[in-house]
């Protein structure tokens, strides 16, 4: 048995401390901030409820396989329920698509918009799937430490996938250019562009449009909750505000933190805290890149953030609604290309009150709006401001209806934060990019190249961004630690 220390409660330290406290290890869990589960904490506000981070619950297997590690299934500590229809996109005023449930009916809306598109839609997502098998059933799982993990029959039959671009190959099925951005979309949780992301990714379309969107009942924050549960069940303990200050080291190991001023004593340190931080808690000698390194990385965007409680309810929103109205290149120019502020961005609109009662009081509406941004950007209030009145604005001619005045209030979160409350280089969002030059091995790796017991969770190493591949780093690396014990 091993004392090992964790640093950090986002998902990916919520999985890990499961799997070492299961194999036998006295687990701690240090988080800076007041409450767990880090990029996706809650707010709550005179009755309102907002999840923080993430909103939308894809590839329910995974949450499974993870529960079924520890003998549980997720209804153990959470209720789902898959939404139907699972989102809406606006593509401008009276132009807008609902996306089903179920394929079918997705395939029906297609043949609806472009002629012949539902067959095409139908043949893509069988190849998407086949993708998914191969990505999330086993490619995923890997640690990312050698290139014979991506070689297999399968995947070698797959290899032109790797060299192609989901731009690429959507707009080689499909014309009309709404079908495009629909199919585009999925892939931006990956946090790269389009036509930076290789296409065997296509498999977030099966997620999307085969698997579905599904909401837990209360919020994603049900999921951290469940998930500390089972930890606990399993003897992990539990630490807040306080964060790691710095790590001593050693004839190449550390042997402690220091938390709080005081000295803490580890056989193993587990970071699921951004990377880049958690190199910077060590001597300069001992870190694993250089500032140079993470300066030629891809990172997935930030994001600005509006948490707002409005006094009547939205009409003519889903639960997840999408606001394409705008171009999508600039937009896309201004977070990758020529990082500054978009003119006219896209933004994503979330209205939890629309199926969960609990969020908002009796006739009001809860509301989250996301605009993804370039990390490192200047974020001031002022700036905040003006494009929280650009959203409400678009927002109120997109659906015919006013809204300013019914706002009760508005909480923004953004770059700033993300630095502040959770020490995320250039204040990203969701960790480091899924492109092709940073997949699987050519990723930050779990364990340290100099340091025996220091290793990495989370989205800035494998698998990537996003709460699944956050789930599945903590396995890997909880994995990786039992095979180096030392
Ligand atoms: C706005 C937003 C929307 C998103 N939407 C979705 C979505 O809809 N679906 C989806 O699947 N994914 C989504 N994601 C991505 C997903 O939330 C993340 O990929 C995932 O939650 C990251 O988990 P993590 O464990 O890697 O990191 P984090 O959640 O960031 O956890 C790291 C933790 O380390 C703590 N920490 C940092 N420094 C220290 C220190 N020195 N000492 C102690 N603790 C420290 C931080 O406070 C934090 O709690 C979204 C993310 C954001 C930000």
């Amino acid at each position: 048995m091993k004392d090992i220390i964790l640093i950090g409660s986002g998902f990916s330290s919520l999985s890990a401390a499961c799997y070492l406290a299961k194999a036998g290890h006295n687990v701690t869990v240090y988080e800076k901030n007041a409450t767990v589960g880090g990029r996706a904490r809650q707010y709550e506000r005179d009755g309102f409820t907002f999840d923080m981070g993430p909103t939308w619950y894809w590839m329910p297997d995974v949450f499974e396989r993870f529960f079924a590690d520890f003998g549980k299934k997720s209804d153990d500590y959470y209720k789902l329920k898959k939404l139907s229809p699972a989102y809406q996109i606006y593509f401008g005023e009276n132009d807008s698509i609902v996306i089903p449930s179920e394929l079918s009916d997705i395939t029906a809306v297609f043949e609806a918009v472009e002629k012949n598109s539902g067959k095409k839609l139908n043949d893509f997502i069988a190849s998407a799937k086949e993708n998914y098998e191969i990505a999330i059933g086993e490619l995923v799982y890997k640690p990312g430490v050698s290139i014979t993990e991506l070689i297999s029959i399968q995947t070698l039959k797959k290899i032109g996938l790797f060299f192609s671009t989901i731009s690429k190959q959507v707009s080689s099925n499909f014309k009309d250019q709404r079908l495009i951005r629909i199919l585009e979309f999925p892939v931006l949780f990956l946090g790269a562009k389009p036509s930076q992301t290789p296409a065997f990714y296509n498999f977030m379309n099966y997620a999307d449009f085969g698997l579905g969107t599904w909401y837990p009942e209360n919020g994603m924050y049900s999921v951290v909750r469940g998930i500390q549960t089972l930890a606990e069940s399993l003897g992990v303990k539990f630490y807040l505000n306080s964060a790691v200050e710095e790590m001593h080291v050693e004839n190449k190991k550390i042997t402690s933190v220091t938390i709080n001023g005081e000295k803490v004593y580890a056989d193993i340190i587990l970071s699921g805290a951004d990377y880049h931080h958690t190199e910077k808690l060590i001597p300069q000698q001992y870190r694993n890149y250089t500032e140079k390194y993470w300066q030629s990385k891809t990172f997935a965007p930030s994001c600005l953030l509006f948490y707002v409680g409005f006094d009547k309810k939205i009409e003519r929103v889903l639960h997840h609604t999408l606001f394409f109205d705008a171009e999508f290149e600039s937009h896309a120019k201004a977070i990758y290309d020529t990082p500054q502020w978009p003119q006219n961005p896209l933004f994503y609109a979330s209205f939890p009150s629309k199926t969960d009662k609990g969020c908002a009081p009796e006739g009001n509406e809860a509301a989250i709006f996301l605009i993804p941004l370039a990390p490192g950007l200047p974020d001031t209030d002022d700036i905040r401001e003006k494009y929280f009145e650009m959203v409400l604005t678009r927002l109120e001619n997109l659906t015919a209806q006013s809204l300013k005045a019914s706002v009760l209030f508005v909480e923004y979160f953004g770059i700033r934060d993300f630095v502040s409350d959770y020490n995320s280089y250039k204040g990203n969002a969701y960790g480091l990019a899924n492109t092709l030059m940073q997949t699987a091995l050519l990723r930050p790796g779990i364990k340290s190249k100099k340091l025996d017991n220091l290793f990495f969770t989370g989205q800035l190493t494998v698998p990537g961004p996003g709460v699944p591949p956050a789930l599945i780093s903590g396995k890997i690396a909880a994995e990786m630690i039992e095979k180096n014990i030392l």
